[in-house]
């Protein structure tokens, strides 16, 4: 693309990631953004220094690296602005700490992301935040739920590991009503398959740990804020000292370049498997919200563009006392699958995942839950693992 501003409002979503973002035009014609590795930037004289009367003033406060990532974020979240962090993790944590403070009261569905329950549960009720765990199908019901203190909703869809739709247009509203900030992690969806701000989120929280890096080699984390919440997050995330580091930021901008196309894939191969399982005898249940069968489906069909590659299966055993032998007899027999936390990236990896510490949704009685990730093997390998893993349960 010749100039950057010729980019139509109405391009396609491929078409947007290929040249969102840097301006060739702005360094020398070069597609890709400079790396800036900085600390110190110089200015011309005091007064300049002074008013900070530049663009750009210290490496904390951004570069043209990390702008390039915060412009293509912004384009395809429809926010007035992001921030980028060292984590997935920081992405929930420094929201919270930007606009929550003592005496305040904090909702946070109960199939949200583990270390953000530890998070409030250590270090945001130390600081007094109070904190109340709802249930992720409770819709509009979640205006019985809040207090004159009420500050934040946090939201997250499908839930972590049990894939639990939430409303999120009629949990925002009622949220607005009460004056709440309404926080949604988004990563799952990537903002290509769903975009919060539209459905009245305030902050999209984003792991691009996950399929923005695409190849399991960074851990870094976006928060993008509507035009209501920007400032406060920006100066939340300044007075912190938090920011993102150049190569990683550098690299999530060239895994965006082909995450559509990567997503694609992963969507197509996670409903093939998906379809797959629920044909087995040997699997009780199928968590994808793209499956007619499962209870969120019609909340996903309406409101998501697409499923990424992320699900889980709860595998049939008739006695609790054998689910964890089953799980990981099925677990350690496969090979193409890794054993590994994280996910999005070209890799299948597999988990068995520990529902201890939920409050509202508890585990489910009719089986061990098992989490796939769906990587870019092709999907005739993928289930023949599958089958010996099935075979090797079977016997154990
Ligand atoms: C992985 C993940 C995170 C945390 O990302 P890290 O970069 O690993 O800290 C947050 N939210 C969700 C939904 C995740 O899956």
């Amino acid at each position: 693309m010749k100039n950057k501003a010729s980019l139509s409002g109405d391009a396609g979503v491929n078409t947007r990631l290929a040249h969102i973002g840097h301006d060739p035009q702005s360094y020398h014609g070069f597609l890709n953004p400079p790396v800036v590795h900085a600390s110190t930037v110089l200015f011309p004289d005091c007064r300049t220094m002074e008013k900070r009367d530049q663009k750009y003033t210290y490496g904390t406060r951004g570069t043209p690296t990390t702008d390039a990532l915060c412009e293509a974020l912004d384009e395809l979240e429809g926010s007035a602005g992001t921030i980028l962090v060292p984590s997935g993790l920081a992405a929930i944590s420094v929201p919270f700490l930007a606009f929550l403070s003592a005496g305040d009261h904090a909702l946070i569905v109960d199939s949200v992301y583990a270390p953000c329950r530890q998070f409030c549960d250590t270090m945001l009720t130390r600081m007094g935040v109070e904190i109340e765990y709802y249930d992720p199908e409770i819709g509009a019901g979640i205006e019985t739920l809040i207090k004159p203190n009420t500050r934040l909703v946090h939201t997250e869809a499908p839930g972590s590991n049990t894939m639990e739709m939430q409303d999120i247009r009629a949990i925002s509203d009622a949220a607005h009503r009460h004056g709440c900030v309404v926080t949604m992690d988004n990563t799952w969806a990537t903002p290509l398959y769903f975009r919060p701000l539209d459905f009245g989120v305030d902050v999209s929280i984003h792991a691009t740990t996950k399929y923005p890096s695409g190849h399991s080699d960074i851990i870094m984390g976006s928060v993008s804020a509507n035009a209501a919440h920007w400032p406060q997050l920006k100066d939340a995330a300044l007075t912190m000292g938090i920011c993102g580091a150049p190569d990683d930021s550098y690299l999530i901008l060239r895994g965006l370049r082909s995450m559509g196309v990567r997503l694609e894939h992963h969507q197509r191969s996670a409903l093939d498997v998906a379809h797959w399982l629920e044909g087995r005898d040997d699997v009780a249940r199928v968590l994808h919200p793209a499956l007619p069968s499962f209870p969120g489906h019609d909340i996903w069909k309406r409101d998501f563009k697409g499923a990424s590659g992320v699900f889980s299966f709860v595998l049939k055993v008739n006695d609790p006392s054998q689910f964890k032998a089953k799980a990981h007899a099925l677990l350690d027999t496969l090979t193409l699958f890794g054993l590994g936390y994280s996910w999005g990236g070209y890799e299948s990896l597999a988990v068995p995942v520990n529902l201890l510490d939920r409050r509202i949704r508890r585990a489910p009685t009719d089986g061990p839950v098992i989490r796939l990730q769906i990587g870019l093997e092709d999907v005739a390998d993928l289930k023949k693992d599958l089958k010996a893993g099935f075979a090797a349960a079977a016997a154990a």
